[in-house]
């Protein structure tokens, strides 16, 4: 009984908690401690004015920390105004210890408790207005192998170990009536005459949540319903860059929805989306803006990446070894390839090793070769996704559930492979077919 109280207690406080136990360690800065916090809640309020050609978002957020200390967040455009529990606070950008990313902190020293962050800034990136006509277009582009590129180039946010509800307000002013199309992987409502109502799923994370807004009728659109193994008709919508190619998105969609329900379970998001960009590719939890080479490759991340969810930059290479060695047709093979260092990075870095695709791949490839007595690496997929499908993983979470599954003992294996601080022979570093790098210009020219 002392224990189920226990019990009972841990499982309180690990919800009360959230996920800040995936939290990097505090640190100490001149002006004091930079603690993590746990959000739990955050609103935003984002006003599109095509006639002054200016966004401005006002952001709410909930959070506490359990240590005194200065709140740490990230925002890369430099904040209007900042305040904690209603006053006005001065902010700085600061480095990660080691320097491997940049964060933004509140320079307030706060009791341990529940707090509320108040901040104005201006969204200059990835926004589109046309002169005469008023038009809008916005998205909120996201990249994971280069540092600070999820939705910190936007709003307020916190890193990638946090899940919280969102709520996103977006208002268009400057013409009388908008005809705008929402397409985000949240509950979409319109409220107003200009006004939309985004509510994202609580279990988002910031590198989760998808939003791109344009006039009505600007891309062919599709929409349509997946029938998924489970009874269920989800909700489709494919547009695309090219009006002519739609037909062949939507075709290869249903293809690849059949194909990865049968392996590893019912789609786990209400609805689908998918931008048909003609290139590049970038997941989203049941979205994704892709080229066509890369559409199948980006709704394997509806399962790995964005639903079950890395927790940090060195738990970033699982779905992108998981993802490459579907591209190359699941092998199997007697080696595991090359040393990398996957996920023995600092802790505080927030992006991809770009090495997880090839050398990810290959080492899943030895995985798979090792366990196949217990049915192979994609059996034990199958139920790592089910049992853990909208929560937080790292590299060590996931070696423990393959020696749990295997029976084998992976901890050398993991630390010659994958935690390889100085891999014997160094390639350069590739570039993904599947997530190419693109440019500024390419990024601006998809809105
Ligand atoms: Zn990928």
């Amino acid at each position: 009984m002392k224990s189920l109280i226990l019990l009972c207690s841990l499982i309180f406080a690990a919800h009360a908690w959230g996920n800040l136990h995936l939290a990097p360690p505090d640190f100490d800065i001149k002006e004091g401690r930079a603690v993590f916090i746990d959000m739990t809640d955050a609103h935003h309020s984002i006003v599109f004015d095509a006639g002054r050609r200016t966004t401005t978002a006002t952001s709410e957020i909930k959070f506490f920390n359990t240590k005194e200390g200065m709140p740490i967040f990230d925002l890369i455009p430099y904040p209007v105004s900042v305040e904690i529990d209603g006053v006005a606070v001065e902010q700085k950008q600061i480095s990660l210890p080691g320097g491997v990313s940049t964060v933004r902190v509140a320079l307030k020293t706060l009791a341990p408790g529940e707090h509320t962050l108040k901040i104005v800034n201006h969204i200059k990136k990835h926004v589109m207005y046309t002169p005469i006509f008023r038009n809008v277009s916005a998205a909120f582009w996201i990249r994971d192998l280069k540092d600070r590129l999820f939705w910190e180039q936007y709003l307020p946010v916190n890193l990638e170990f946090d899940q919280h509800p969102r709520t996103m307000d977006v208002e268009f002013k400057g013409r009388k009536v908008h005809k705008q199309v929402i397409h985000a992987n949240g509950k979409v409502n319109q409220t107003g005459v200009n006004k939309w109502r985004i509510e994202y799923p609580a279990w988002y994370t910031v590198s989760a949540a998808y939003f791109h807004t344009m006039r009505v009728g600007a891309k062919r659109t599709r929409y349509f319903t997946l029938k998924s193994i489970d009874g269920r008709n989800i909700p489709a919508t494919v547009y695309t860059f090219f009006p002519w190619s739609v037909g062949k998105f939507v075709t290869e969609a249903q293809k690849v929805f059949a194909e990865l329900e049968a392996d590893y379970g019912p789609w786990a998001h209400d609805k689908y989306i998918a931008y048909g960009s003609g290139f590049g590719g970038m997941e989203h939890a049941g979205a994704t803006m892709t080229s066509f080479k890369a559409l199948d490759h980006e709704m394997l991340h509806s399962y790995f990446a964005k639903c079950v969810l890395p927790a940090n930059g060195n738990a970033g290479w699982i779905d992108e070894a998981i993802a490459s060695w579907r591209d190359y047709g699941y092998q199997r093979s007697a080696t595991p390839g090359v040393p990398a260092n996957l996920a023995g990075r600092s802790v505080y870095a927030r992006n991809t090793n770009n090495q997880a695709y090839e050398h990810g791949r290959e080492f899943l490839a030895y995985l798979d070769y090792l366990m196949q007595d217990k049915g192979g690496l994609k059996a034990f997929l199958r139920g790592y996704f089910q049992t853990y499908k909208y929560s937080m993983i790292t590299t060590e979470h996931f070696k423990n559930n393959l020696e749990f599954f295997s029976g084998l003992e992976l901890d050398q294996l993991f630390k010659d492979n994958v935690f390889t601080e100085t891999p014997p022979t160094p390639r350069d570093e590739e570039e993904s077919a599947y997530h190419p790098e693109l440019t500024e210009e390419e990024l601006e020219s998809l809105i």
